[in-house]
């Protein structure tokens, strides 16, 4: 790519983000949060998010560095304790609907070393500090973005045969845009063409109203009750004003809210997931009526342990995602260490918090009742990678008949 070409580039994906991802209007509150290094694609975002009429746009900017030395250094009681001001901050966005995009770029290793204990301290207390902030988001109230930009030591990781960063960096890039179609002549287009193919697929599996999934590969014999009434979604989502959002650039993915408390088996993880800034490799875990009773992990097994330990909900499950293994980041055969792009090439789940919007009526409903029909809840919501080209799916009806979901990784 030329440096001319990967400006073009950048401009079609920062009008990608603001039109597509959030969906401006006029009048939006718009809260992008990005690394310093992603500098020149927040301002290209900005500038797109006003040009489509908004309001205001809030930058909050990270820095790995800098957030390894809070996380290690700073006093114990300042991880412990959320400050008011910030709570406030995150109550007015949410009063005000706005909008959020999430830019991720980090070092999938950025945390490596840092105690655990105090990493999972700090995460439970923002966790719960800014719940009215995840709660909205989760219920789809607002809308909400979560793309990549291509970090330097993010890129060393995925591809560390390259000889220079530079390489490293360009590789990635190419990556980003070929996944969320910025290679296309018409982005725009191509998202609202992907959009309505994975809509249809979520349509027909609402048809289906499926009590249970039974997932086996090696490794994996594990069956997933689904809730009545629970709802398939594609790409696309609505917030509150029934404005159409993306909630992940790049998506493959159909997904829904399992039984919280009836999943039964074991299952094992096919691809490395990056947490709380460190690796973990090779997870396994065996459910009892929705609940993890065993697990373990060749790599990272103490950080896994502190993500079950983060509450009840931590260790039930919050989604079922389906992703033919023939999809076009699956087939690139590249390990990304990052969910968004490595979820996407694979059938995942996700320990923790459902979301409201997988079952009917359920924005509507209160912490209370979700968890009455079945949905989780929890602080956390954390994909990990289930598929193979070796997982077969198949899908259980009220009467106990049997519908191929899967063969062979792919769409029966
Ligand atoms: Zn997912
Ligand atoms: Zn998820």
């Amino acid at each position: 790519m030329s440096t001319i070409e990967f400006e073009k580039n950048l401009e079609k994906y920062a009008q990608l983000i603001a039109e597509v991802g959030v969906n401006v209007q006029k009048g939006h509150t718009v809260v992008i949060q990005v690394s310093i290094d992603q500098a020149p694609l927040a301002r290209l975002v900005t500038a797109h998010a006003y040009k489509l009429g908004a309001a205001e746009v809030i930058l909050q900017w990270t820095d790995d560095f800098i957030q390894k030395e809070f996380l290690t250094h700073a006093d114990s009681d300042r991880l412990e304790n959320v400050p008011q001001y910030r709570i406030d901050q995150t109550d007015d966005w949410v009063s005000k609907g706005a909008s959020r995009i999430s830019i991720v770029s980090a070092n999938p290793d950025a945390l490596a070393g840092v105690d655990t204990d105090r990493v999972a301290t700090y995460q439970s207390a923002t966790g719960k500090a800014l719940m009215n902030l995840r709660e909205a988001t989760q219920a789809n109230r607002v809308s909400w973005t979560v793309v990549a930009a291509a970090g330097k030591e993010w890129a060393a990781k995925v591809f560390p045969d390259l000889a220079t960063s530079d390489e490293q960096v360009a590789a990635l890039w190419k990556e980003i845009f070929k996944t969320t179609r910025i290679d296309k002549e018409d982005p725009v287009l191509a998202w609202k063409n992907h959009d309505e193919t994975l809509a249809n697929k979520a349509a027909e599996l609402n048809k289906e109203q499926f009590t249970a999934l039974h997932y086996t590969a090696p490794g994996t014999d594990l069956t997933i009750g689904l809730p009545k009434n629970h709802l398939w979604e594609g790409a696309g989502s609505f917030n509150a004003r029934g404005e159409k959002f993306m909630a992940n650039m790049p998506t493959e993915e159909v997904f829904t809210a399992p039984d919280a408390n009836h999943v039964d088996g074991y299952i094992c993880s096919t691809k490395p997931l990056s947490y709380a800034g460190t690796t973990i490799t090779s997870m396994k875990f065996t459910f009892k009526d929705g609940k993890v009773v065993d697990f373990s992990a060749e790599e990272g097994q103490d950080v896994l342990a502190k993500l079950l330990a983060t509450d009840e909900g931590a260790k039930h499950l919050g989604e079922v995602a389906l992703v033919p293994d023939p999809s076009p980041i699956s087939q690139s055969g590249i390990i990304f260490y990052n969910t968004l792009f490595d979820e996407n090439a694979s059938n995942h789940l996700a320990l923790g918090s459902a979301y409201a919007f997988n079952l009917q009526g359920g924005t509507e409903m209160s912490q209370e009742e979700l968890k009455a029909a079945g949905l989780n809840r929890s602080q956390t919501h954390v994909d990990f990678m289930v598929g193979s080209a070796a997982m077969n799916i198949d899908g259980i009806k009220a009467d106990g008949s049997r519908v191929p979901i899967f063969r062979n990784g792919d769409w029966a």
